[in-house]
């Protein structure tokens, strides 16, 4: 009886171990046809806005000594902030935020982006040019009246913004992380810059701001800027289709930004990512696999980036 019990229980191992071993293999060619197949796409009606609970706004000269996880690291905030801070109409009761309900910056302006990128050959990338988009824009000052305009008077005008600066080629891991200053943070390959998640006022800019539907507005220095990933700065600079999300920019540290898909086309989102917002894996940069630390936009905050994983220029 014992022994008949033994090799019964051996054979239920057995066919245990056979059926979740052979359901493992199904599963995983299933995920591999998904990632080909499905695209996963993102819940935008139930974002978390920054500041608020375990999405901080951490301000260093206040005496923040660290970034954080799923965090915005500022190295100070500005006396004078100013803009909009009134999300109300899109927060939904659980304390989220929801960007369908969110009112955009209307409107088609073009301009004429000059932007160029260059390699010197020395271990130095050059990017250059006026700070316009090559895509159109909302119409800015905010038109007063619009429904933007009743939630944010963005009194501002775009101008161009001359850049010229110079970041390492391949940039290394520095030995400690840097906090984040307001200005660009970094630049789009659409010409224009990338600001982090926060408004002067030390709010979500995203959650609060009016942008246009590339995710941008102007400022005071009259500035045009990204603070949101939407669906048409992705697909204006690369449309997805599966796998790794293509490069959007380059940041200070010059480090890259890419788009919200991970290495697998997996939707990320910042609990996927380190305190500075990105992670190290091979991505195609300057033609070739390389392994290199690099950000990702998501669409949950801080949306770009944490702090600096380089040394910003
Ligand atoms: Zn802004
Ligand atoms: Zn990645």
């Amino acid at each position: 009886m014992k022994k008949l019990n033994r090799s019964f229980f051996n054979y239920f191992l057995f066919f245990v171990i056979s059926t979740f071993t052979i359901a493992s293999c199904t599963k995983s060619k299933d995920d591999e046809n998904n990632d080909i197949y499905t695209k996963e796409t993102p819940d935008l009606t139930k974002l978390p806005f920054g500041g608020k609970g375990i999405y901080k706004i951490l301000n260093r000269k206040a005496g923040d000594a660290s970034p954080d996880l799923l965090s915005l690291w500022l190295c100070g905030l500005p006396a004078d902030g100013a803009g909009a801070d009134n999300a109300a109409d899109w927060t939904n009761p659980d304390g989220t935020w929801d960007y369908t309900k969110k009112p955009q910056v209307e409107g088609n302006v073009t301009w004429v982006s000059e932007f160029k990128i260059t390699l010197d050959g020395n271990g130095n990338r050059i990017l250059s040019g006026n700070g316009l988009p090559n895509h159109p824009t909302g119409i800015f000052p905010i038109v007063q009246g619009s429904t933007a305009w009743n939630y944010d008077k963005n009194p501002n005008v775009i101008s161009p913004q001359p850049l010229s600066f110079t970041i390492p080629a391949i940039p290394t891991e520095a030995e400690s992380k840097s906090c984040v200053g307001f200005g660009p943070a970094g630049y789009s390959l659409t010409g224009s810059a990338i600001y982090h998640g926060a408004s002067t006022l030390g709010t979500d800019a995203a959650a609060h701001e009016m942008l246009d539907r590339f995710g941008g507005h102007t400022d005071g220095t009259e500035r045009y800027h990204y603070h949101y990933p939407t669906q048409d700065h992705q697909d204006h600079i690369h449309k997805h289709t599966s796998g790794h999300s293509a490069l959007m920019g380059y940041m200070l540290d010059g480090f890259g930004i890419y788009g919200p898909y991970g290495e697998k086309g997996e939707l990320l989102k910042s609990a996927d990512l380190d305190e500075c917002h990105g992670h190290k894996h091979p991505v195609m940069w300057d033609g070739k696999m390389v392994d290199i630390y690099h950000y990702h936009w998501t669409y949950d905050f801080p949306y770009n980036i944490g702090c600096y994983k380089g040394t910003p220029q």
